[in-house]
């Protein structure tokens, strides 16, 4: 019996399949890559732009034809395409998927699987602690010994309301794992040869805050620093209102911890971070990213920034465009606003940037950013840095920095899950080449 799992979107989706893989692993199925090979078929979608919903709807009509060759097929449609409150529309709607999980479950489907049917939520959730899938990740197998760096929920859902996302609407409230559940999956992955782990919330800074005798997210990375087996620390994504200077100390002191942040500005101009309800203003991000710079130096500093949310002036984006101008950051994710189903902006605001026009800022933005970042990297020229090397992708092995900058290094040696000084012989805006230190040509005097 085979699965085969699609998956779209955030990381959160990337470490949800892996639990979803791990618990069908549990029942005896084994993956495949070949979809019509598959008994069982997963699709965990993302919904947070149109054309994220566009790219689940395609796949899941692909799908159909095989479920009228073979009746016995089970699909089961997962996410925040399906969120947790109930998929009755969507039931109506896709009457050849045979189970709807929401984000983070694979309960429903586990229940489907191995009863038949999925009697209710209790009884998805029993089956779910029944597998020891709380504090225990069992990798699928073709991740076992292979996967170098593991994303680790620690936060699920969101409860703030910024007006654009749909994500608390399809994740659900805010709610921190238990610590113990974490560190016993951390340690898990470390005996499966996990090097590197990255710890997930949608505002992953406000980590325990729901948990009153528990540590809070700086705490937590000291906890996780001694696992012994784990190398390297990262989290993501964090939210400037909530990111405090005993976070900052955490990041600097803690060997294990990357100085590398994710924390989205979204906008740069007041009056939009306003209607989008961030709660902050474009002196206060400024200010913020001061500190970092100032409390863990050498560290990156990744954005995200919607262009073209309702209303915005060319004035207005173009304090955007000074923001990532002045403050020079590392990554700039950038998207194009995408009215949501439900959310506040879709349900009062109009969509009133264009499509040409919200293309337009986006490029501007683009070329900018790659602009910086060539020179950003380019400064990486002929250092050494420390690369945790992941893979072999085309005869090269692929690795990243402490400010997780991607390496590419050709060796005939095993590098995988070791980290190795190397010396950067070329930069790009999107990578770096560099050499083993040991193979650095020798310069021969004749
Ligand atoms: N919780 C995280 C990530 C949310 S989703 C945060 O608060 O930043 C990832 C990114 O998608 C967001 O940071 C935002 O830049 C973008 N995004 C969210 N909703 C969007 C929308 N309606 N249209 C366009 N981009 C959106």
């Amino acid at each position: 019996m085979k699965y085969h799992i699609w998956t779209e979107g955030c990381q959160m989706n990337v470490a949800d399949s892996q639990r979803v893989g791990s618990a069908l692993e549990h029942l005896g199925y084994s993956n495949t890559i070949t979809i019509e090979e598959a008994d069982v078929i997963v699709l965990n979608t993302c919904v947070v732009r149109q054309s994220a919903e566009d790219k689940a709807y395609g796949r899941l009509t692909s799908l159909r034809p095989l479920k009228i060759k073979n009746p016995n097929l089970v699909i089961n449609l997962m996410g925040c395409m399906v969120g947790v409150r109930g998929a009755e529309k969507l039931k109506a709607k896709l009457p050849f998927v045979d189970v709807f999980s929401p984000p983070s479950d694979p309960g429903p489907l586990i229940s489907f699987l191995t009863q038949g049917e999925v009697r209710s939520m209790e009884d998805a959730e029993t089956t779910r602690r029944f597998l020891a899938m709380d504090d225990e990740l069992i990798l699928p197998v073709h991740e076992r010994g292979t996967l170098i760096s593991a994303h680790v929920p620690v936060v699920y859902g969101c409860s703030h309301a910024c007006t654009y996302c749909i994500i608390p609407y399809r994740r659900g409230i805010e709610r921190s794992r238990p610590v113990g559940d974490i560190v016993a999956e951390v340690r898990s992955l470390a005996a499966q040869g996990v090097k590197e782990i990255t710890l997930l919330g949608q505002i992953v800074d406000r980590y325990g805050k729901d948990i009153p005798d528990g540590p809070n997210l700086a705490g937590l990375l000291r906890i996780i620093n001694e696992v012994d087996g784990i190398e390297r620390i990262r989290f993501l994504t964090s939210h400037p209102n909530y990111f405090g200077e005993d976070l900052m100390e955490a990041v600097a002191e803690l060997p294990k911890a990357m100085p590398h942040i994710e924390v989205p500005i979204q906008a740069g101009d007041d009056i939009v971070l306003e209607n989008m309800k961030r709660g902050y203003t474009q002196a206060d991000y400024y200010r913020l990213v001061e500190k970092i710079r100032e409390k863990i130096p050498g560290c990156s500093i990744a954005t995200d920034i919607i262009v073209g949310f309702p209303s915005e002036t060319e004035e207005q984006f173009m304090q955007t465009y000074k923001t990532l101008s002045d403050l020079r950051l590392d990554v700039a994710h950038l998207a194009r606003y995408s009215p949501r189903e439900g959310t506040v902006s879709s349900r009062r605001m109009p969509d009133d940037v264009s499509a040409e026009e919200k293309m337009r800022r986006f490029r501007l933005l683009e070329e900018m950013q790659e602009q910086i970042l060539g020179e950003i990297n380019a400064k990486y020229l002929g250092e050494t840095v420390e690369v945790l090397f992941e893979e072999k992708v085309k005869g090269r092995w692929k690795g990243r920095t402490p400010t997780n900058k991607l390496v590419f290094v050709e060796s005939e040696e095993n590098l995988r899950g070791k980290i190795i000084p190397v010396h950067v012989t070329w930069t790009g805006p999107w990578s770096m080449q560099a050499t083993l230190l040991t193979q650095q040509p020798v310069l021969v005097s004749l």
